[in-house]
């Protein structure tokens, strides 16, 4: 601290530099260090000099001629820079959970609860596909029967067709498609050139061959 008033300006900047806490915030020490003015990296040099340990944030700041005003520009840009990047980071992560939740995938028969087959009544038709009994059970009454699952065919897992919210948005990121517009498909029929337009962007799944219908 020099020998000057201490006037309201420089409560006001100690405040705001106390605030902010550079001497022990790892991303205003790397906002520093990274910084273009050598001012800034002078500033950061100086508050981690133990001669200035007892130093008031906003003198080592003056004495590196860094005024509030340019701090706290600084420190705007550089924050905004930095929540950026963090929500670029963070945004290869949610990308990939997007393309999990859109794709198809194998799920546990619901009908069967991925047993592959279902109860039955007794008297059914003997061709019925499973048709048979089981074991009983030591102490129960009662014959029980059994038929192959109708809906899985004793595979005990059926495709569960990815999110529909998932996969637009995928496409719009990959630039696939444009974000709420039209799908424009070019077919060519021996030649000659046809252009269609699709509202719904999963219409694109149906869309594989010259010459589907559409
Ligand atoms: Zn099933």
């Amino acid at each position: 601290m020099d020998g000057r008033k201490y006037g309201k300006m420089d409560r006001v900047y100690s405040a705001y530099l106390d605030e902010l806490n550079p001497r022990s915030n790892d991303d205003v020490q790397l906002a520093l260090a990274a910084s273009g003015d050598i001012r800034f990296k002078e500033f950061l040099e100086r508050i981690n000099m133990p001669k200035y340990r007892r130093a008031s944030l906003a003198t080592i700041a003056k004495a590196c001629n860094i005024t509030l005003t340019e701090f706290n520009n600084w420190w705007n840009r550089a924050s905004t820079q930095r929540a950026i990047a963090v929500a670029q980071v963070g945004s290869v992560m949610i990308t990939r959970d997007i393309i999990e939740d859109a794709r198809t995938q194998n799920v546990f028969c619901p009908r069967c609860d991925g047993l592959g087959f279902i109860a039955a009544q007794p008297g059914l038709p003997a061709d019925t596909l499973g048709y048979r009994m089981l074991e009983p059970i030591d102490g129960e009454d009662g014959l029980r029967y059994i038929r192959n699952c109708p809906q899985c065919n004793t595979e005990k897992v059926v495709r569960k067709v990815g999110d529909a919210k998932a996969r637009d948005q995928i496409l719009e990121l990959s630039g696939l498609v444009k974000k709420g517009a039209a799908v424009q498909i070019v077919q060519n029929f021996g030649g000659a050139s046809h252009a269609s337009a699709l509202s719904g962007l999963n219409s694109l799944n149906t869309i594989d061959g010259v010459s589907e219908e559409i």
